[in-house]
């Protein structure tokens, strides 16, 4: 019996290259059918604001599995890409891209004789890319970054699992928690309580500006990373370069009922319609979702057509032997599909447990709502953000027109660094602060209170946003400004 799987072709290259994996998929009797969907460019052209057919919507949900070609979002149109929507609407939380030394595909390691294999699990839901921004003033933007206890423990979890299933020593967490402390320190918390339970593995983090740097002078030494959502994107990328570039890099986005596989390339659009693409880093991608979807001799057979076939110095006009004349996508195709039962030098791949076979797609009646039980919270203040054009000690008595019995005036900052009651001349301001009302010791404040304060200072200065200070178990969860 077959595997229904919903297939979009994307834009650009994407259906040239789609059609490339697909004959090779049929010339391998792969058993799966295709439901193809309509999704990309066009359909926001033709005015789906959701870049999306409300059928394609229903057919990925019911199928639960989205093999896609890459997709343009317009620019400038106020849509939001549908590559990031797709992932966060159906929750494929872990993102995880392997990248590897292929025979074939010469790089500055491959050329030192310095192999690199390893995974990269990106959390792929929070962080910046909530896309939730605001211009405060004119002058400020503000973008907020959500990182959360169940996202992080979601994705954490799948690369300890993954490492486990891989057979791998090492994970490392990539993180920037020495100044993101509340949010990456979250993400690295989650990562060593997790850690706890899989002792067979060696946890480490490491922070991300290091990490890039040992990338690339080591890449050997590591095996598995997690991390969150945009320093994630940013190394993955960067990984991608260390083993050839992009159109050798496949990516998974898994969630619990719905997964999308992809290349992390984009839809190439100065190459686009000339049959020149190559289909390697969505072929790559096809081979990883074959293991996933419990095919997996037919993902051994054509990975090894295609190691062989690399191995041969077949190559794309993107890469390879300047001396070998380059094939075309169609050509480069036919040399992978000839070169089925072919075993490359390596002694070929038989079984790569990259991914947990699925067994079944499960389809949810209600929205997941995860939260931790059993936490003492306690509301201590409140940070207004005004915009005002005045000094830091004019600022201050302003707010102290707004001070009741229970409070007190903490501390104003602007950018971040304290410029009240102590600051220096050198720091440069911008119309926009946050001024931090606690209360006092002794004192039960209701949010009502907190509210009242930032509606009464709304009639001395612009307040651009609230956020409140608070406790959790006893320990402050907010964090201080720079200078205080
Ligand atoms: P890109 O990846 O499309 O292209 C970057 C460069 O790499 C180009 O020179 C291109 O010719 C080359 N390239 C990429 N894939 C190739 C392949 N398979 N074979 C040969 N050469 C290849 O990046 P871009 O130009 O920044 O983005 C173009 C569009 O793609 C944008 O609209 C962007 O939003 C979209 N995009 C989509 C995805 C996705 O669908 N997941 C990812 C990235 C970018």
């Amino acid at each position: 019996m077959k595997t229904k799987i919903a297939v979009a072709n994307g834009d650009g290259i994407g259906p040239e290259i789609m059609q490339a994996v697909l004959k090779v998929f049929e010339a391998n009797d792969v058993p799966l059918e295709y439901e193809f969907v309509e999704m990309g460019k066009s359909y926001f052209d033709a005015g789906h604001s959701t870049g999306m057919t409300a059928k394609a919507k229903e057919t990925i949900e019911t199928l639960g599995l989205l093999f896609k070609g890459p997709m343009e979002t317009p620019k400038g149109k106020g849509v939001k890409s549908i590559n990031v929507t797709a992932r966060k609407v159906w929750n494929t939380y872990a993102n995880q891209r392997d990248f590897r030394t292929l025979n074939g595909v010469d790089t500055v390691f491959s050329k030192a004789g310095i192999p690199i294999n390893l995974t990269i699990i990106r959390e792929n839901i929070e962080d910046t890319y909530g896309g939730i921004e605001h211009l405060l003033t004119y002058d400020v933007a503000v973008g907020r970054r959500i990182i959360t206890r169940p996202g992080s423990a979601q994705v954490i979890r799948y690369a300890f699992e993954m490492a486990k299933r891989k057979g791998l020593k090492k994970l490392a967490c990539g993180h920037k928690a020495n100044i993101m402390k509340l949010t990456d320190g979250l993400f690295l918390e989650t990562f060593q309580q997790i850690a706890k339970e899989y002792p067979e593995i060696e946890a480490s983090d490491i922070i991300v500006d290091d990490l890039c740097m040992k990338l690339v002078t080591r890449p050997e030494t590591f095996e598995a990373i997690v991390l969150t959502n945009l320093q994630g994107d940013i190394v993955s990328d960067l990984c991608a370069g260390l083993v050839g570039g992009l159109g050798f890099a496949p990516s998974a986005n898994i969630g619990d009922n719905i997964s999308i596989f992809e290349a992390v390339h984009g839809t190439a659009p100065d190459i686009a319609g000339k049959g020149i693409a190559n289909p390697t880093a969505l072929l790559l991608s096809g081979i990883s979702m074959l293991r996933f979807l419990g095919f997996s001799k037919n993902a051994a057979a054509i990975e090894n057509a295609l190691l062989y076939t690399l191995e041969q110095g077949v190559h794309t006009g993107d890469f390879g032997n300047r001396s070998i004349p380059a094939s075309n996508t169609n050509a480069f195709t036919d040399a992978i599909i000839a070169n089925i039962g072919q075993v490359p030098a390596n002694g070929g791949v038989f079984s790569n447990p990259d991914f947990e076979a699925r067994v079944s797609h499960l389809q949810p009646i209600k929205n997941k709502l995860t939260v931790t039980k059993n936490i003492k919270e306690e509301m201590i203040g409140v940070d207004v953000f005004v915009e005002a054009r005045v000094q830091p000690n004019e600022l201050a008595e302003m707010a102290k027109k707004v001070l009741t019995d229970n409070f007190e005036l903490v501390m104003i900052s602007n950018r971040g660094t304290q410029v009240w009651p102590t600051g220096s001349i050198y720091t440069e301001l911008v119309n926009e602060y946050r001024v931090r009302f606690e209360k006092k010791a002794g004192k039960e404040i209701t949010q009502k209170e907190l509210l009242h304060i930032a509606a009464d200072f709304s009639e001395l200065a612009k307040v651009c946003s609230v956020e409140f200070l608070m406790n959790f178990d006893g320990k402050i969860g907010y964090t201080l400004a720079q200078g205080q």
